[in-house]
């Protein structure tokens, strides 16, 4: 049996006569860009994330574009300090370096492998702007936690800006990921939890006066006279084809983590009393798990393991190899003590998860992997 990480083809055939359809009406209406489809989008998607009627969604191209529309929402300037963590997609990183402020790197639990909230107070400086909670593989940061030490050190004025590219779905006593902090950067790229056939993003903003800004900021900085309101605006817009893909999808949403979820709680079952640690869940959080990851006694054990899976044709990943602030591209002066990162990074392993893998492509992806051990 051959098993691929995640099999976007045959997403789309499951699904291949309703997403024809909306794709060829956004063809045949020839509007392509800000028009109906994506405003439908925008509300279904607010619809979804169950919040009141100040909250707005606004729809952009990308997560990273996501990211550095809310750092520019929240007034991150050049040389300003944001706070996050470095195990994390490069996104995360590159969206606060495009704004030219500077990544402050706080060190993940080696429990829940998000950032690490005790380490939270002492990291905060004059400069800090921003802290983006990356809520990782699915599992959530305990937001409420750190705008609670915002309060006790009288930095509110500092914005939490939740990226959730990984956890479309998840909840935090009951409130969706994403519609916590002040910003919410979403992404809808294709193996995301909520994915388009392309790029796609969108940014939930609590607030109305941030969504005006936003609005104005993902469409050249200019409103409905034409007129420039402000001198930052980029060009960042979900396309009409997107927006009804996703239309299409947003409904499958939830069935889509519900089975990912149980293949979640099948492979914690079956791996149990094997040296294979998993993510520990944070306390009040629901994950919407997107990727299965696991981590292994060390770098020999976790290569091989790769090797072995591969030679038996099941592919898997590592998210990621090089925690972030080691990339040479980011040209980073400090140096960081994070050793929580490093020691993670090194010992992980992305296993096979998404809507489409086979009850019996998992049974094999175990049974291989109990064999490794034996
Ligand atoms: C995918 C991802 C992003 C970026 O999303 P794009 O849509 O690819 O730009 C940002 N942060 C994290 C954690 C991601 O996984």
């Amino acid at each position: 049996m051959k098993v691929s990480f995640f099999d976007l083809r045959r997403m789309y055939f499951q699904q291949q006569v309703e997403l024809d359809s909306a794709i060829r009406s956004v063809l045949e209406s020839g509007q392509y860009i800000l028009g109906q489809t994506c405003q439908a989008f925008e509300d279904n998607f607010k619809k979804y994330l169950m919040v009141d009627a100040s909250g707005e969604v606004v729809t952009c191209n990308s997560g990273t574009d996501a990211l550095v529309l809310s750092l520019l929402g929240s007034g991150v300037r050049a040389g300003d300090s944001v706070l996050v963590v470095s195990h994390t997609a490069i996104p995360t990183v590159s969206a606060i370096c495009s704004v030219e402020a500077v990544p402050d790197f706080i060190d993940i639990d080696s429990k829940t492998w998000l950032m690490d909230l005790n380490l939270l107070r002492s990291a905060i400086r004059p400069q800090t702007k921003a802290i983006i909670a990356v809520h990782l593989y699915g599992n959530m940061v305990a937001v409420p936690k750190i705008k609670e030490i915002l309060k006790k050190l009288g930095r509110e004025d500092i914005s939490i800006i939740e990226d959730v590219a990984q956890a479309q779905g998840a909840t935090f006593h009951a409130h969706q990921a994403g519609t916590l902090g002040r910003f919410g950067a979403f992404s809808f790229y294709p193996t995301k939890n909520l994915g388009a056939l392309g790029d796609g993003g969108a940014v939930f903003c609590k607030s109305r006066e941030d969504a005006t800004l936003i609005r104005l900021l993902h469409n050249y900085g200019k409103d409905n006279h034409q007129l420039a309101k402000v001198s930052r605006g980029i060009n960042s817009r979900l396309d009409e084809i997107q927006a009804a893909i996703l239309n299409t999808r947003l409904t499958l949403l939830s069935k889509w983590n519900l089975k990912k979820a149980a293949m979640m709680a099948r492979y914690r079952q079956e791996y149990r009393g094997l040296p294979i640690e998993f993510q520990e869940t944070t306390p009040d959080c629901c994950p919407a798990w997107h990727l299965c990851v696991i981590a292994l006694e060390n770098e020999a054990v976790r290569n091989q393991l790769k090797v072995f899976l591969g030679e038996h044709e099941i592919q898997t990943l590592i998210h990621y190899p090089v925690p972030t602030h080691l990339h040479a591209g980011f040209a980073l002066k400090n140096s960081y003590f994070l050793p929580h990162t490093e020691n993670l990074a090194k010992r992980i392993l992305s296993l096979p998860l998404n809507p489409s893998l086979g009850e019996d492509e998992q049974e094999y992806i175990i049974k291989v992997t109990r064999s490794f051990f034996q």
